[in-house]
């Protein structure tokens, strides 16, 4: 069995944070995953503001 590094820092693992080497690591991982979701192409038009844009317009004229 080889021992792995932390796939965030390549320092060695530690046993309490599995497969990262520190919470700080860990953290950084899921911060990752969350940016990634929170960026899914759907997310950048959103339907509601085109709406509402309209609507101003409309009053405006
Ligand atoms: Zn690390």
């Amino acid at each position: 069995m080889s021992a792995r590094p932390c796939p965030i820092c390549r320092k060695p693992r530690s046993e309490a944070f599995t497969p990262f080497c520190s919470a700080r690591c860990r953290d950084r991982d899921l911060a990752q995953w969350f940016n990634e979701g929170y960026a899914l192409p759907g997310e950048a038009a959103d339907p509601e503001a085109l709406v509402r844009d309209d609507a101003d317009a409309e009053r405006r004229e």
